[in-house]
C-alpha cells in the first residue's frame, strides 16, 4: 500500500496492489467481498478512516489488454542469463523500447524513458 496523496495534502489518497496468489483469490471474489477485505486490511494497517474512503477504484490489470498484468513484464529464471543480450540487440532497422528493455530502472517509468531515449539516439545516428 503508498500513500498516492497530491502533494498539496488536498486529499487522503491510498493505492494498494494485490499480487500473486493473493491476486488469483481476490479476482474470484465478488466485488463487494473484494472491496470489503481491501478496507479491511487498510484499516488495519494504518487506522479506522481508512475503512471508509470517499471513493473506491479497482482495476483488474491482468484482463487489460495490451498490458496483461501488474506492474511489470516478470522473467522467469533463466530467461536473462539466457537471452538476455538479445533483449536490447536491435533487429535490422527495428530498435526496441520499453521499461523491459532499460538499463537503468527496469520495470518502471524512469526505465521507459530512459529506453525510449537510448532507441531514439540508436535511430537517429543510423539515419
Ligand atoms: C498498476 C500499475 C502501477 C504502476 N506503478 C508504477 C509506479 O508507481 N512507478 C513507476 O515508475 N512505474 C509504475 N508502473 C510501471 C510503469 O507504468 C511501466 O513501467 C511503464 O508504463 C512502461 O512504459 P512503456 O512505454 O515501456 O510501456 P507501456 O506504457 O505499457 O506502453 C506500451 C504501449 O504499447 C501498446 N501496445 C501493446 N501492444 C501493442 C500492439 N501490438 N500494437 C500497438 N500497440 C500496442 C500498449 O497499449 C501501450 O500503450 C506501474 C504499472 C502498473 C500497471
Amino acid at each position: 500500500m503508498y500513500d498516492n496523496s497530491p502533494h498539496d495534502g488536498s486529499a487522503g489518497v491510498l493505492l494498494g496492489f494485490i499480487e500473486g496468489q493473493e491476486a488469483r483469490l481476490a479476482g474470484r471474489m465478488s466485488p463487494a467481498a473484494r472491496k470489503a477485505a481491501v478496507l479491511a486490511n487498510f484499516k488495519q494497517t494504518i487506522g479506522n478512516a481508512a475503512g471508509s474512503p470517499k471513493a473506491y477504484v479497482e482495476k483488474n490489470w491482468a484482463s487489460e489488454e495490451w498490458t496483461r498484468g501488474c506492474y511489470g513484464g516478470f522473467l522467469p529464471p533463466g530467461a536473462l542469463t539466457g537471452f538476455g543480450p538479445a533483449l536490447r540487440k536491435p533487429h535490422g532497422r527495428i530498435h526496441w523500447a520499453g521499461t523491459e528493455h532499460a538499463e537503468i530502472w527496469n520495470g518502471y517509468m524512469d526505465g521507459a524513458l530512459r529506453s525510449g531515449e537510448d532507441a531514439a539516439k540508436a535511430a537517429l545516428k543510423k539515419l
